[in-house]
């Protein structure tokens, strides 16, 4: 099985995600953490996809659908969740075609949908943890509850970047709804719930 998960700049998709990996195994493909890790070792990708991620822009598609289709293809059998991707109806249309060469379609596109006025705080309160990548709050201190490694704010959840973002998100990723409420595997979650509830919602549509 292949998903989708949707939604706007800290709607909860890497939450959703790191419970989804556990519970069904899926191999988790979140673009943001490729894109940040090429960032850290200072690749020409990671030095050309910095200025788009500092400034809360998008990556221009190529690069990011070149990304994609270079890890689908190294699994071709593999069950993936992918996170942050598409973004673009033009990443949308390449996801179907790269899918559809390797014999496989996506089943779902789960969307998680927010109240846009809680997303800014939430954005802007987010940390992380560098070691294992496990997503928390500012409430939660230094240190990673889940590992004991270093939580961090993300360079672009500052106040100005997480609105571009969500510009950005409603001008070129929004979209995307009606392109797959359109090939009838939209599945639309209530994001503004609890984690565990949003979760539970989630496994109901999967199983
Ligand atoms: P995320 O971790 O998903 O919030 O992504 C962080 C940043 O990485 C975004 O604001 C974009 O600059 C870039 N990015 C991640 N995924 C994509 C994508 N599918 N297309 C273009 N840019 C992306």
């Amino acid at each position: 099985m292949n998903i989708v998960l949707l939604g706007a700049p800290g709607a909860g998709k890497g939450t959703q995600a790191e419970k989804l990996v556990s519970e069904y195994g899926f191999t988790h493909l979140s673009t943001g953490d490729v894109l940040r890790a090429a960032v850290a070792e200072g690749t020409p990708l990671g030095l050309e996809a910095k200025k788009y991620m500092d400034a809360g822009d998008l990556v221009p598609d190529e690069v990011v659908v070149g990304l994609v289709e270079e890890t689908l293809k190294a699994d071709p059998e593999g069950s993936y969740l992918l996170d942050g991707f598409p973004r673009t109806p033009t990443q949308a249309v390449s996801l179907d075609t790269v899918l559809s060469n390797l014999g496989q379609e996506l089943d779902y596109a789960i969307a998680l949908q927010v109240d846009m006025e809680s997303v800014v705080d939430r954005m802007c309160s987010r940390r992380c943890c560098r070691d294992c990548g496990a997503i928390g709050n500012v409430s939660d201190g230094p240190t990673c509850p889940k590992c004991g490694g270093e939580m961090y704010q993300r360079d672009d959840d500052n106040e100005e970047t997480v609105r571009n973002r969500i510009e950005v998100y409603n001008k070129q990723t929004s979209p995307l709804i009606d392109y797959y409420h359109g090939n009838g595997i939209l599945v639309e979650v209530d994001g503004n719930k609890t984690p565990d509830e949003v979760f539970s919602a989630i496994c109901d549509v999967l199983s």
